[in-house]
C-alpha cells in the first residue's frame, strides 16, 4: 500500500483496526514520505538481497524494502500490528512477519533459514528504548550482514558514530568501531514523525568488517577494559582500572608506559588501537604477577 506515510491514512487505518499508539513499545510511525525510500536505498535493499527489519509499525518502510529487495523479514513484538499488516503490505509476496521480541529471536538462526544465499541487510527504524542492546546484539553475534542502517535519536547518532579519540566517544563508540565502519548518513526531525518525540532523530549505517582484530578471551579481556575505563570517563584509567579490574594503580601505570600511554590518560583519548595493546599489555602484566 502507498501513502502510508500520509497521515489521513495513517489515521484511517488507526479507525479502521481501532488502533491507539504505544508509547511503551516506542511508537513513533514515520510521515516524512522522503525517509523510508532513502533509508531503504542507502541501507542496501536491492533485487538480490534480503532485509531484515526491526519494528513494522504500520508497514511503511517495509514497503519500500519490498519494493526493492529479494526477501524482507521484519520482526514486530505488538500483535495488534499482525492484522493491519496483512492490510498493508497484502501486495508482496516477498516479506514475512514474524511476532517476536527482537531482543529474544535466535538472529544467527534466522539470518541462516531465512535468506539462504543472499547478502542480507539490517533496517529499521528502531524502538529508541532499545536502541543499544539492538546494535550490540547485532554486533556482537557476529552475524552474516553487511550492514545496519537504522534510525535512532540524534544523540545516540552522535555517539555511536564518534571518532576515536574524542570528547563524543563511550564504550559503544568502541565497540561500533571495533566491528563495523560507522557512517551518519542524514538528520530526521521530531515533526517527521507521529506522535512527534521530543528528541530529533539521525540514520546511521554501520559497516560490518569482515575481519575482527582480535577473538575469543582476548576479545572479552577487551572489552571488560573498555567497560572499566569508561565507567567514569572523567577519572584517570590508573584509577578505573585499577579499581574495576582490581588491580594496583602502579601495575595500571606500568601498563600504559608500556604501550607508550600516559600514566594520566583518560578514556576518551585511547584509540581503538590504543584499547587494543592497553587491555593485551594489561593482562599480561597481571598474569605476569608484576
Ligand atoms: N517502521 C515503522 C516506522 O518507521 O514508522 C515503525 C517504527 S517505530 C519507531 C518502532 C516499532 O518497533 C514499533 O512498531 C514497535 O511496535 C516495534 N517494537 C518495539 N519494541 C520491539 C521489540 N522489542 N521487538 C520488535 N519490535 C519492537
Amino acid at each position: 500500500m502507498e501513502n502510508l506515510s500520509n497521515i489521513s491514512t495513517i489515521r484511517e487505518i488507526m479507525d479502521r483496526f481501532g488502533f491507539q499508539f504505544s508509547k511503551s513499545l516506542g511508537q513513533n510511525f514515520l510521515i516524512n514520505p522522503g525517509i523510508c525510500p532513502k533509508i531503504a536505498e542507502m541501507g542496501g535493499a536491492a533485487a538480490d538481497t534480503g532485509v531484515l527489519e526491526i519494528g513494522t509499525g504500520f508497514g511503511v518502510l517495509t514497503h519500500e524494502l519490498a519494493k526493492r529487495a529479494k526477501r524482507v523479514v521484519a520482526v514486530e513484538l505488538d500483535s495488534r500490528l499482525l492484522p493491519v499488516l496483512e492490510y498493508t503490505l497484502s501486495e508482496h509476496k516477498n516479506v514475512k512477519i514474524i511476532n517476536q521480541d527482537i531482543l529474544k529471536v535466535d538472529l544467527k538462526k534466522l539470518i541462516e533459514t531465512e535468506f539462504t544465499g543472499m547478502d542480507v541487510y539490517v533496517c529499521a527504524n528502531l524502538p529508541y528504548y532499545i536502541t543499544s542492546p539492538v546494535i550490540m546484539a547485532l554486533l556482537e553475534k557476529r552475524l552474516s550482514i553487511k550492514a545496519v542502517t537504522v534510525m535512532v535519536q540524534k544523540e545516540a547518532a552522535t555517539r555511536l558514530c564518534a571518532k576515536l579519540p574524542s570528547r563524543d566517544c563511550g564504550a559503544v563508540t568502541v565497540a561500533v568501531r571495533y566491528y563495523s565502519e560507522p557512517k551518519l548518513l542524514f538528520s530526521v526531525s521530531r515533526g517527521s514523525f507521529m506522535p512527534a518525540p521530543n528528541v530529533d532523530s539521525a540514520v546511521i549505517r554501520l559497516d560490518i568488517k569482515k575481519d575482527k582484530p582480535l577473538s575469543g578471551e582476548a576479545e572479552q579481556r577487551l572489552f571488560t577494559v573498555v567497560k572499566g575505563a569508561f565507567s567514569q570517563r572523567r577519572k584517570t584509567l590508573c584509577n578505573t582500572i585499577s579499581s574495576s579490574l582490581n588491580l594496583s594503580k602502579e601495575q595500571v601505570a606500568r601498563a600504559l608506559k608500556d604501550v607508550n600511554l600516559k600514566e594520566t590518560a583518560r578514556a576518551e583519548e585511547l584509540s581503538l588501537d590504543d584499547f587494543i595493546r592497553f587491555s593485551a599489555r594489561l593482562y599480561q602484566t597481571t598474569e605476569e604477577g608484576i
